[in-house]
């Protein structure tokens, strides 16, 4: 199937903006960063996955479906954007979160709530595709048609949405005739970044997908992201086949685990803030900054690239670390500093 003849829901504010960052830049002293602001794709608040989702309910609503069941931790930033581009459509949606209930509700899970969700609780993560087929079931037998929509909305529907973006990114660098060497992104669940190299292959965008993992090995990641990318490749007809190894992961900036802040995360969402005014999350955008930086401060990206970062969204997710984030959370160090680089 082309890209064009598959079943799509417009919901997502598109063109996003491809903006440059001059303070940004200047701070990193290094090569030349524009940002991609995904985090304005303008369902419930933005990110990355309204663009999978537009394709993922166009599949749902050709399928006769009237309930998305979806998983995530309780800051998911997918659950939250599939339960509000659920009610853009006058579908219902079930959550299966991955983690503790917490009183009060903050962040994302507070905007689940608001959205009026159907939450289900689940201990451990093993256990979250399971808990969903319970919840389809228990659905079905009410009569309802249920859509289960896997982790992250990675899957070969949802990752034609990046590589849709990828053409655009190449239609907004033309026009600022600009030639990005690498996009760099957050790569979690291995959709965005598959949909992007498979997407750039297509264009022939010239650049390299940087993936900064915030979870898993890079080596996991790698075979995710190569899977992904290479059914959704075989589904859009697109003549490519991605190894492994040539994905390209940075798996250093994960810190302690997944949602687990970082030292460099926390710097990074502090400099995106105060150079541009730009608020990336302590998830998965922190952490993908928090690499670009350190890369650029080994001098493993050269002065005279163009990097061009995805802002992937996230921001709600912010709030519900204050605790970590605000001033008296830093080491003195970088407390008072305009912009937190430790020269
Ligand atoms: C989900 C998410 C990502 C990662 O995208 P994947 O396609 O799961 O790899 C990056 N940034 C934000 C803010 C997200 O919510």
């Amino acid at each position: 199937m082309q890209l064009g003849e598959l079943a799509r829901i417009r919901g997502a504010v598109l063109p996003t903006p491809l903006e440059e960052a001059p303070r940004l830049t200047r701070a990193l002293g290094g090569p030349r960063v524009y940002i991609k602001r995904d985090d304005l794709t303008g369902v419930a608040l933005g990110g990355n996955k309204a663009r999978k989702l537009e394709f993922l309910f166009g599949d749902a609503l050709e399928k006769g479906c009237d309930v998305a069941i979806t998983t995530g931790g309780p800051q998911s930033n997918h659950c939250r954007m599939t339960a509000g581009f659920a009610r853009r459509i006058g579908m219902d949606c079930a959550l299966v979160l991955t983690g503790e209930d917490s009183r009060p509700r903050n962040g994302n899970l507070l905007l689940d709530t608001l959205v009026g969700a159907d939450l289900h609780f689940v201990g451990e993560e093993e256990r979250a595709e399971a808990r969903m087929e319970e919840v389809a079931e228990g659905y079905r037998k009410r009569g309802r048609r249920p859509y289960v929509i896997p982790l992250g909305g990675s899957n070969p529907v949802g990752m034609a949405g990046y590589v849709l973006a990828a053409q655009e990114i190449l239609a907004q660098a033309t026009d600022m005739r600009v030639r990005f060497d690498r996009v760099f992104c957050a790569s979690g669940s291995g959709g965005t970044q598959g949909g992007l190299i498979i997407g750039g292959m297509a264009c022939h965008g010239g650049w390299t997908v940087a993936g900064v993992s915030v979870s898993r090995p890079a080596e996991y990641l790698r075979a995710l992201v190569a899977s992904v990318a290479n059914q959704g490749a075989a589904r859009l007809d697109l003549p490519f086949v991605l190894q492994p190894e040539h994905v390209v992961v940075y798996d250093q900036y994960v810190g302690e685990g997944y949602g687990k802040l970082t030292e460099g995360c926390r710097e990074a969402v502090r400099l995106a803030a105060r150079t541009e005014g730009i608020f990336l999350d302590p998830v998965y955008t922190g952490k993908a900054l928090a690499g670009l930086i350190d890369l650029v401060r080994r001098g493993v990206i050269g002065s005279d690239e163009k990097i061009l970062f995805l802002h992937s969204g996230g921001s709600p997710a912010l709030f519900a670390y204050a605790d970590e984030l605000h001033d008296a959370a830093l080491p003195q160090r970088t407390r008072n500093g305009r912009n937190g680089r430790e020269d």
